[in-house]
């Protein structure tokens, strides 16, 4: 099996992970009940979206 050469830099395998997130992008906050929710999805705990409530409890 091939074996890199150099031992990879602290700077270099963090460079690389530049792309990884700790979490989905996407998250906002809900204005209606302050709740992380996915943006232009309607909110699952007050269920509501654009300023009104869309799902009835
Ligand atoms: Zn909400």
């Amino acid at each position: 099996m091939a074996v890199p050469f150099r031992k990879t830099s602290k700077t270099r395998k963090n460079k690389r992970r530049t792309h990884f997130k700790l979490r989905v992008p996407g998250m906002v906050e809900c204005p209606e009940c302050g709740e992380m929710k996915l943006s232009h999805r309607v909110c699952k705990e007050c269920g509501a979206y654009k300023g009104r409530d869309v799902v009835e409890k």
